[in-house]
């Protein structure tokens, strides 16, 4: 597939921030398709990750930000080279059979944004219900999807074994368009998301990338006290997030030209 060079890839000094939205539906059309009513989504691999004491992990493709601290294979920003196709009931039964074999019962899709092809996530949810081997199912997002469309939230909170957590990029407008590349306009979305969560009953918590080596002081106070100002639980069980040297995080961060002390 050929795709304009507006497709932003990741970021650079001269970067231009995005439309959001633009690049959620740019990204869908590449690692999303429908047939016969079923919605594919692109994966490059599944594993059994050591994170959350073990967990099953279906590695999908493509995501709608471009965080110059992600760790996400390069398939985040060439989502048009990699991967194959997968239906819903096929990935939900390659999770329960790794699970099964492993006896690991939580189930997450990493590696990109998991709301980005939302009809596919919604019936790898269903099948995943009736898997007896997995309990737990970790949704991990960057809260954009959700913020923008809260039936989506709606239809999650339908399932008993999903357990949301929302990941910050920033605490303030300005700086969520610096580490992420969406335009600062944006920057309410995953605020939204986290009311739709709390409205719908969904259980969830939030997670903030608040490495002090990128956020001062002032801004991770103003990030703390916004989600206080919805709900005191929000920052009272804030998990704050380091960046780590994996190889693709450094190639981002050279990119980008942010330079980190290790
Ligand atoms: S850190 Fe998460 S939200 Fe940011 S680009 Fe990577 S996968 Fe997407």
């Amino acid at each position: 597939m050929e795709l304009s060079n507006r497709y932003p890839r990741f970021i650079t000094p001269d970067f231009r921030p995005y439309d959001v939205i633009e690049i959620s539906n740019i990204t869908r059309s590449i690692v999303c398709r429908h047939v016969k009513r079923v919605e594919e989504r692109k994966y490059t691999d599944f594993y059994v990750a050591g994170v959350y004491r073990g967990i099953v992990t279906g590695c999908v493709v493509g995501c709608n930000l471009r965080c110059f601290f992600c760790w996400s294979p390069i398939s985040r920003d060439f989502p048009e080279r990699f991967g194959e196709f997968y239906s819903s009931t096929k990935v939900a039964e390659i999770l329960c059979n790794l699970a099964k074999h492993h006896r690991i019962r939580k189930a997450r899709l990493s590696c990109g944004e998991p709301t980005i092809c939302p009809q596919h996530l919604i019936e790898v949810l269903e099948y995943i219900e009736k898997c007896r081997d997995i309990e737990l199912f970790i949704l991990e997002t960057n809260g954009i999807i959700m913020g923008i469309d809260e039936s989506i939230v709606k239809k999650i909170s339908n399932y008993s074994k999903v357990y949301v957590r929302v990941s910050l990029k920033a605490g303030r407008p300005e700086k969520f368009e610096e580490r992420t590349g969406a335009r600062r306009e944006f920057f309410e979305l995953p605020f939204r998301a986290i009311k739709y969560l709390l409205r719908h009953g969904v259980k969830f918590h939030v997670a903030a990338m608040t490495d002090p080596r990128i956020m001062s002081v002032d801004e991770r106070r103003e990030l703390i006290n916004k989600l206080a100002s919805i709900d005191p639980w929000l920052a009272q069980w804030l998990e704050e997030e380091d960046i780590d040297p994996y190889r693709t995080t450094l190639f981002r961060l050279r990119k980008a030209g942010v330079k980190l002390k290790w």
